[in-house]
């Protein structure tokens, strides 16, 4: 190793799912919405003005950061807007976790935020999932330097009741408590009301999923002006323009839409019931999912044999290499059409065998 190699901030880089080339694939790993986004979006997108590119965008996100508080009921200082959830929670960790205690968060969930802790070597415990993959709210009960989770979980899908998410929040008054509800339009209740309770509190969203602009990245988070602010101080410290002068014009559009939004996520969740059916008549296993994928285990056959099958039918669904998940796959909600290809082609694999 030359000498310089020893001072490289050296990580372990989170893996996202792959992105198939192709017309030709049903693309069920990455939980993006099946659906485009809303007619205004795309039409605010051709209408765009290209002359304006020359200007940087606005660096307070002002726009977007309006439209999204409006929405929610909440201040103008109560909102911060990146590029994506990730860039989000990136700067969350950056700019909260900052104590000699480890942070929590549980041995199950989205798999970033390990690799966050590890490259802002942040210390960190994780709390292990119950039997049924269910966050036991107790074990963030004690002395920590911060609490994070996705409200549903990834990859479970599993709901935690609010009430659960005030209790955590009230037994760490002392540190930044995070709630990452990525997938909570798709059928839970979100925690949004108990910033008005709690100062501690970040509630962060994204546009990729429910609003189907993951190729545009647009997430926020949600807190008290003070923690805004803080946040703010650490994004003009590291990249003043974040997101893009189309990102910010489309976001707004999106929120514009609310009846197509309802209706996107009707047909999701319709589906995702349709199909939580038709997986347990072909013996697959797995909890109740308040997200956009579900998350099933096969009662007789090893998941990487069925995601291998799959995927020579250019059906990819997301599989985990985990101890306790492997033998697991997450598929994403698409459209009805989609799922029905899934488990017929499912329905014949298994038959076979
Ligand atoms: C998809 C996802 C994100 C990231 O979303 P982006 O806004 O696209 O960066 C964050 N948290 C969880 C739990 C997710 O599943």
């Amino acid at each position: 190793m030359e000498n310089w190699e020893t001072y490289v901030r050296k990580v372990v880089p989170y893996v996202p799912g792959e992105q198939p080339c192709g017309e030709q694939v049903i693309k069920l790993n990455t939980n993006e919405n099946p659906y485009p986004p809303a007619p205004g979006v795309l039409r605010a997108l051709r209408e765009s003005d290209g002359g304006k590119l020359r200007l940087y965008p606005e660096p307070d996100c002002g726009t977007l950061v309006r439209a999204i508080a409006a929405y929610h009921g909440l201040r103008d200082d109560q909102v911060f807007a990146g590029v994506g959830s990730d860039d989000v929670l990136a700067m969350i960790f950056l700019t909260f976790f900052n104590a000699e205690k480890p942070i929590l968060f549980p041995d199950i969930t989205y798999s970033f935020y390990e690799v966050w802790a590890d490259m802002l070597r942040i210390p960190y415990q994780t709390r292990v999932l119950d039997a049924a993959f269910q966050i036991r709210a107790e074990d963030y009960y004690g002395e920590n330097g911060g609490v994070i989770f996705p409200n549903p979980n990834a990859p479970t899908g599993l709901l935690m009741p609010v009430g659960q998410i005030r209790e955590i929040a009230e037994h760490n008054r002392d540190v930044i408590v995070v709630v990452d509800e990525a997938y909570i339009d798709f059928g839970g209740e979100s925690a949004l009301p108990l910033l008005g309770e709690y100062e501690n509190l970040l509630v962060v969203r994204t546009f990729s999923k429910s609003r189907s602009l993951a190729g545009m990245r647009i997430g926020y988070a949600c807190g008290a002006p003070k923690l805004i602010r803080y946040l703010n101080d650490v994004k003009y410290s590291f990249n003043s323009y974040t997101l893009n002068q189309t990102a910010l014009a489309l976001g707004v559009e999106s929120l514009r839409d609310e009846a197509y939004f309802r209706e996107t996520i009707a047909k999701i969740t319709a589906t995702r019931e349709w199909t939580g059916v038709e997986l347990a008549k072909l013996g697959f296993l797995f909890g109740e999912s308040k997200s956009n994928f579900i998350f099933a285990r096969h009662k007789s056959v090893a998941a990487e044999e069925i995601f291998r099958a799959l995927r020579k039918e250019h059906i990819y669904v997301r599989h985990f290499s985990g101890e306790r998940i492997r033998n697991y796959l997450r598929i994403s909600i698409g459209t009805q059409e989609e799922m029905e290809t899934l488990t017929g082609f499912l329905g014949r694999y298994l038959g076979q065998l």
